[in-house]
């Protein structure tokens, strides 16, 4: 029976053998635990000739993975007009060398709010991954940009923001990390009623069809009332997964669960075995 969700990891499993290592070892190692998808951690910076990425692509399509990239963090839509070309170019670098590298997806962390309203910085962030998504465009590179749903209050990044972005321009999806929005309610959004309501938000904003290419980044998480601490295991953690698992196989969400725990596969496989259970 086939899964409504691909599973990996976002960085190599720790299991993944010295030899040959890299994000091609990477690949075998997540075939070899009967997980289906990676996404590459280029989260300090986008450092991979073409010839690297060919090679990602090839061992991808060989044994089945799929292919996502966690862009740099030092990404920032909302960055004065001195910074903002630089982290426009970690933006268009990752998606540049993803789509090389075979990935379909481009996860980032949209930026902060410096004491701005959501409103006002929107009104900046739009129009620049507008300019983003044409350029890509035309370059022909069809990949879809993720702004992730972020774990700390002063970061742009709540569900709403994530969607807001992606109604305004297409092919920009959000990728809903559920502990960071679990974090960023300091303990709330942890319950059916609250995921059911955050799942009718992303259909209602989105339509229906975005709940069919879902793209879901998952760990424990410690928190404070400002937000975010450290990721945790899953069972170390506070996370109700088995009822997010449930929520999301009833209301027919389907696509990629991207494990960021610190035990990595370790808990993609418990995501795996939690959702064969449901
Ligand atoms: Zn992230």
């Amino acid at each position: 029976m086939s899964l409504p969700f691909r599973i990996g990891t976002v960085g190599s499993p720790i299991s993944t053998p010295k030899k040959p290592g890299g994000s091609v070892g990477a690949i075998q190692q997540i075939h070899a635990l009967g997980l289906d998808a990676l996404e590459l951690g280029w989260v300090q910076s986008v450092r991979v000739t073409e010839e690297t990425c060919a090679a990602i692509k090839r061992e991808a399509e060989i044994q089945g993975v799929m292919i996502s990239v966690h862009a740099p963090y030092f990404i920032n839509l909302n960055a004065n007009e001195e910074e903002w070309p630089k982290s426009r170019k970690r933006l268009m670098d990752a998606a540049h060398y993803g789509y090389l590298a075979g990935a379909t997806d481009i996860v980032f962390h949209p930026g902060s709010y410096f004491d701005k309203s959501a409103d006002e910085v929107l009104a900046i962030a739009i129009p620049r991954l507008l300019d983003c998504v044409n350029e890509l465009r035309s370059s022909g590179n069809p990949v879809t940009l993720r702004p992730e749903t972020m774990g700390k209050s002063a970061m742009l990044g709540t569900l709403e923001d994530t969607l807001k972005m992606s109604q305004s321009i297409e092919n920009v999806l959000p990728c809903v990390d559920f502990a960071h929005l679990h974090a960023r309610a300091a303990g709330g959004n942890n319950s059916r009623e609250e995921w059911m309501k955050q799942i009718d938000t992303i259909s209602n904003m989105l339509g229906s069809e975005a709940l069919q290419k879902m793209h879901i980044h998952l760990s424990g998480i410690e928190y404070s009332s400002k937000g975010e601490k450290n990721h945790l295991p899953l069972k170390e953690s506070d996370f109700n997964l088995v009822d997010l698992i449930d929520v999301l196989i009833k209301r027919k969400c389907s696509g990629r669960i991207m494990c960021e725990s610190p035990i990595m596969e370790e808990d993609a496989l418990y995501i795996k075995e939690t959702i064969e259970k449901a």
